[in-house]
C-alpha cells in the first residue's frame, strides 16, 4: 500500500473541501484530515518494521500512538533531516561541493497527538458532559484548526524526500522464526528488552568486549536439568506453551505444564507480621 499516496489524496480531498468555503464541508475535511494524518504516520512505520514490535505493527492503528513509539525506537524519528551528499574522489575522500537531495520532513509526534484529537472531536456530537460545559460545535474555531492542520501536512507531504532512516544498528535473524531483527544501539543502549517483531521471542542484548559497540543477544528461555541425565536443557520463550514436547535425547520424556490454579489463602493460616 502506497501510504504516501493516500495522504496526499487525502490532504487533497481536505483542501478542496476547505477551498468550498461551506460550513457543511468542515467536518468531511477534518475527517479527510484524520485520514491524511495515519496514512502519513503508517508510512512513517513501514520504514521501521524490523525494529517495531509486532503488537505495534498488528494491532496499533491510532496515529499518536504509532509516533509515540516510533519516537521511542528512533529519536529522531520527529525530526526533520536535510539530505547533503558529496562526490567520492580517486582517492576516496570526499570531493567537490556538497550537493543538497532535500529534506525528509517530519511532524513532531506531540502534534500528531494534538491534531489527531482535536480533528477527532470535530467528528463527534458534544458528549452531555461536553453539553453541560457549554460546549458547542464552533464552525469558526473548527476552520482555523482544520486550516493550520492542512498547512503542516502541506509541508510534510511537500517533502521531495522522505522515510530517510541511517542509524548505528544491530541486525541479527531471530532464532526462532528466523526473521531479520534490527536495533539502534541507542534503543539497545536502554536495556529493555528485544521484540522480534515476526514470532514475539524476546531477547536481552548485553554490552559485550570493551571496543565499541558489540553486543551478545542473548534469547529469553526456559532451562532446567533433565533429572533422569542431568543435561542442561532450554527452550526459548516463543516456543513456550502448555503440552509442548520438551523431551530429553537421553529418551527421558516430559511436556511443559502451566501451573495455575485458585488457591484459598486464610489469613490465620499466613506469616506473623514481623517488625523489621
Ligand atoms: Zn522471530
Ligand atoms: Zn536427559
Amino acid at each position: 500500500m502506497q501510504y504516501r499516496f493516500l495522504a496526499k489524496e487525502h490532504l487533497k480531498r481536505a483542501s478542496g473541501l476547505l477551498a468550498t468555503g461551506d460550513t457543511d464541508q468542515l467536518i468531511y475535511a477534518c475527517l479527510e484530515l484524520r485520514k491524511c494524518i495515519e496514512a502519513v504516520s503508517y508510512e512513517l512505520l513501514n520504514g521501521y518494521l524490523a525494529e517495531a514490535p509486532m503488537k505495534l505493527i498488528m494491532e496499533t492503528w491510532q496515529p499518536d500512538k504509532v509516533f509515540k513509539e516510533l519516537v521511542r525506537i528512533d529519536p529522531s524519528a520527529e525530526q526533520n533531516t536535510l539530505i547533503r551528499v558529496r562526490r567520492q574522489g580517486t582517492d576516496g575522500e570526499p570531493n567537490g561541493p556538497w550537493r543538497s537531495m532535500g529534506e525528509d520532513r517530519r511532524p513532531k509526534s506531540a502534534w500528531v497527538s494534538k491534531a489527531f484529537h482535536q480533528l477527532g472531536s470535530f467528528l463527534h456530537i458534544p458528549t452531555i458532559r461536553q453539553q453541560r460545559e457549554g460546549g458547542t460545535f464552533d464552525a469558526v474555531e473548527c476552520r482555523q484548526r482544520a486550516v493550520l492542520i492542512q498547512d503542516e501536512l502541506t509541508r510534510v507531504l511537500g517533502a521531495t524526500v522522505w522515510n530517510f532512516n541511517i542509524a548505528m544498528a544491530v541486525n541479527f535473524d531471530c532464532t526462532s522464526c528466523k526473521a531479520p531483527i534490527r536495533r539502534r544501539s541507542l534503543a539497545l543502549d536502554k536495556g529493555s528488552p528485544i521484540e522480534c517483531g515476526n514470532c514475539g521471542q524476546l531477547y536481552e542484548a548485553e554490552p559485550h568486549g570493551s571496543e565499541g559497540k558489540q553486543y551478545l543477544i542473548v534469547p529469553h528461555s526456559l532451562s532446567w536439568d533433565c533429572p533422569a541425565c542431568g543435561e542442561k536443557r532450554d527452550i526459548v520463550q516463543s516456543k513456550v506453551k502448555d503440552g509442548v514436547d520438551v523431551s530429553c535425547k537421553c529418551g527421558d520424556r516430559a511436556v511443559l505444564r502451566l501451573n495455575s490454579e485458585w488457591v484459598l489463602q486464610r489469613e490465620a493460616d499466613a506469616e506473623p507480621p514481623t517488625d523489621a
